[in-house]
């Protein structure tokens, strides 16, 4: 039984999908006016995590994310600069090219991290079309306002339900902001759903719409490109924990107010990562990349080792000490693995069925992997199976850590241990001084340690079973 946290109830539900055996998932992606930094990118980690764990227990996954590529303002409060324009004056490049470049990056880094890729990729420059129609029927239906030279607005004093998930206090926030609501809005919550360009301006990205030329709000994107690929309910979306209190709670109100009915039934958010010296951020201009850690030589592998040590709801604690501890982990598990394809014994036993139930109990869990990490090692060291077997287990539960530990297993580049390379040149010397009995007890002695020597016209070739 999957249980998974669901925010809306603040429980831990059992998972039901709305289709049996196929779950509709989307995921908010990244908004590329930078690289993604590796707290952001812990965030697409638990989501891989998430897709695996369904995967695993036997559910088709249809799962779409997004690349917000115009739209994400520099504040949540509909102010402040439009981050792509922003990145084109920084870089010198047209906004059109720094969203290419940092969408091809971003894909990079999933790659380099294991994460699979969404069924789907859809852009938000690709879907005004769609951003339209929502807002014009959010208009039809009376939730939406005009500010003059600003934008359309939703008005969330309209939407009953608003906030409900992010359990808002909506009249402390209105007596809070009596003073300071910005020029225009309706009430605080109120949000952006089309801003105009400036007057005097031209803005290098920008469409004509009804109420004037400009471009979407950030959070109608991701309403109408999830309804346009997954409809109008679907099972899980996701996000990291700062999106429950505006981007989450503002796309279900608009949703919702068109819709009429509950539109998705799970929404889980992951925690963030924590720097020594507070959250990272992307605006703030100082942030780890992933390149950045590859650069310092760490396998990007380690790092998603390094996120499994905490279940998605807690905050993880950045430090290269604690990067330098997975990297450790990472490298033993590997020479394992290494060892257990070199040294093939067979050995069956009922803790085998024991592992599996307690990886699948942890798994299932809300996703509890540091428990699923401590069942991997368990099988490592579990002497009352064979290498055979230990090996089959933890490639069984790789599907859900992502690690790539058949490949570790499959590289024959793996160098020989000391002792046996020590076999094999003894093996080389003999045939050259032409001690055939010789070489033949090395050749049966290194077939025992699942090494196969062969003689070619270009000398003695050494294999693994
Ligand atoms: P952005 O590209 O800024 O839209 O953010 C991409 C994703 O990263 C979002 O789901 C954010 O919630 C998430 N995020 C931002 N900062 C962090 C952090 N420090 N740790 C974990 N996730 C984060
Ligand atoms: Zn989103």
């Amino acid at each position: 039984m999957l249980k998974l946290f669901n925010t809306l109830s603040r429980k831990k539900e059992t998972f039901k999908p709305i289709t049996p055996g196929f779950v509709t998932l989307y995921t908010c992606g990244p908004t590329v006016y930078n690289y993604a930094h590796i707290g952001n990118l812990r965030t697409y980690l638990f989501e891989d995590i998430l897709k695996r764990v369904l995967l695993y227990n036997s559910l088709r996954v249809q799962h779409v994310m997004n690349i917000t590529d115009v739209g994400h303002l520099t504040s949540d409060a509909d102010t402040g600069e439009e981050k792509m324009e922003l990145a084109s004056r920084r870089e010198g490049k047209t906004a059109w090219q720094i969203a290419d470049f940092y969408a091809q990056e971003f894909k990079k880094d999933i790659e380099r991290l294991h994460i699979l890729p969404p069924n789907v990729w859809c852009k938000a420059t690709d879907h005004i079309k769609e951003q339209v129609a929502l807002v014009k029927q959010l208009e039809a239906k009376g939730y939406s306002y005009v500010i003059p030279a600003d934008g359309v607005y939703f008005d969330t004093s309209k939407f009953k339900d608003y906030g409900t998930m992010a359990k808002l206090d909506i009249e402390g926030l209105k007596a809070g902001a009596r003073v300071e609501l910005s020029a225009g809005k309706r009430n605080p919550t109120d949000f952006a759903l089309w801003k105009f360009s400036p007057k005097d301006q031209k803005r290098q990205m920008e469409w004509p719409s009804p109420w004037g030329t400009g471009f979407p709000g950030w959070h109608i994107e991701c309403s109408a490109m999830s309804r346009a690929h997954l409809g109008d309910h679907f099972d899980i979306h996701c996000g990291g924990i700062d999106h429950i209190q505006v981007h989450h709670t503002n796309e279900i109100a608009q949703t919702e107010a068109v819709t009429g009915k509950k539109w998705v039934n799970w929404w889980m958010h992951g925690e963030f990562l924590i720097l020594d010296k507070g959250k990272m951020s992307k605006s703030a201009g100082e942030f780890l990349t992933l390149q950045s850690v590859i650069d310092r030589g760490y396998d990007p592998v380690v790092y998603r080792y390094f996120t499994l040590n905490a279940q998605y709801r807690s905050k993880l604690n950045f430090s290269w000490e604690a990067l330098d501890g997975a990297k450790h982990a990472w490298h033993n598990l590997q020479e394992k693995i290494k060892e257990f394809r070199s040294h093939h014994t067979t050995k069956e036993s009922s803790s085998s069925q024991k592992h599996k139930d307690a990886f699948l109990d942890a798994i299932n869990d809300d996703l509890n992997m540091p428990v699923a990490l401590s069942v991997l090692w368990a099988v490592v060291k579990d002497e009352t199976l064979g290498t055979h077997e230990r090996l089959h287990l933890l490639e069984d539960f790789d599907r859900v850590f992502g690690l790539g530990i058949a490949e570790v297993a499959a590289a024959q580049a793996v160098p020989l241990e000391p002792h046996l390379k020590a076999l094999v040149d003894e093996r080389a010397k003999a045939r050259k001084s032409r001690d055939f009995t010789r070489s033949d007890v090395l050749r049966k002695q290194l077939l025992e340690h699942g090494i196969i020597v062969e003689d070619s016209p270009d000398g003695q070739v050494w294999k693994r079973v």
